[in-house]
């Protein structure tokens, strides 16, 4: 993969919230609702799998999500010469990228208009509108405040104990958060949350399809990526190699439920699963990039 050094990284498009520590908020409780595994990204069930304790998300004791991020350092630190070389203003070109697909692709493939939604970057805590949250939960979409959330010292842990290397796991990582958002903006997710409350003995396989949509999703970004540019008309990717895809794919595999439990010295137990097999994710994820299609995602439609 190689990106653009003339590419502008845009940072009104996330929000970094790193330097105002985060958490405390005294807001009124906002109830998550629902299920809560299909809410929160990819790595949540791994992370609580690995870690082993609390959701992190805790409707109880949460503050309200109005913390304010400041931009400032970051918005100098990305339109310096060496920008490319920081990780922050890497991921916000990433998140640049993907929204450029979206903003084309969603009219083109659902008829409706995209709603660009922010990256939240934070270290240790967060409030958010889905309740307060931790590292430890790993990165994750908030369909109350539509904000997607990552305390990028996650993918040291990506690659570190979940063995997930290489650059590509980090826009996949992105792509399948912004992928919840596309599902929330075409009500897809609320559907899937009504559905969860009529029928609750299928409600781990209903976010099953959720997640593996995603995932579906990232790969039809993923095939499309070299297409999207900046405000300016700036090519953001040169080139995405088949390398990129293959560690895109791996990092699918190496988080699916069963990886998940297997690493974790637990017996896979399918019952668990909220967000699909190492196999399903590996697929979905190939899919989308096949493809490069988003009606292939059709997760719901059908067997997967
Ligand atoms: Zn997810």
């Amino acid at each position: 993969m190689e990106l653009n050094e003339n590419a502008r990284v845009d940072t009104s498009q996330v929000e970094d919230r790193r330097g105002s520590g985060g958490g405390g908020g005294m807001g009124i409780p906002i109830p998550i609702g629902g299920g809560r595994g299909g809410i929160v990204g990819i790595i949540i069930a791994v992370l609580v799998a690995l870690v082993g304790g609390g959701f992190g998300l805790n409707a109880a004791t949460n503050g309200g999500g109005s913390e304010q991020g400041d931009n400032t350092s970051l918005e100098q630190k990305c339109s310096a010469q060496d920008a490319l070389q920081q990780l922050d203003c890497r991921n916000t070109l990433y998140v640049n990228s993907i929204q450029a697909y979206w903003r084309t692709a969603m009219p083109e493939v659902f008829g409706e208009q995209y709603r660009p939604s922010k990256t939240v970057f934070f270290s240790q805590n967060v409030s958010t509108g889905c309740g307060a949250a931790d590292s430890g939960v790993g990165p994750f979409y908030c369909p109350a405040d539509d904000l997607v959330y990552i305390d990028l010292t996650f993918y040291r842990l990506l690659a570190d104990q979940l063995g997930a290397q290489g650059e590509f796991a980090q826009p996949y990582v992105l792509a399948h958060e912004y992928g919840h958002h596309v599902q929330d903006l075409l009500g897809t997710e609320a559907q899937m949350r009504r559905q969860q409350q009529r029928d609750p003995q299928n409600a781990n396989t209903l976010s099953v399809k959720l997640e593996l949509q995603a995932d579906c999703y990232a790969g039809a970004w993923a095939k499309n990526a070299t297409g999207t540019a900046d405000e300016q008309g700036q090519k953001i990717f040169k080139s995405i190699t088949d390398q990129d895809i293959q560690q895109a794919i791996d990092t699918a595999e190496k988080i699916g439920d069963d990886a998940i439990q297997q690493r974790s010295g637990r017996p896979v137990n399918p019952d668990e699963f909220t967000h699909g097999t190492s196999e399903q994710r590996k697929q979905w994820f190939t899919k989308g990039f096949s493809t490069g299609d988003p009606k292939a995602c059709d997760t719901f439609g059908g067997s997967l």
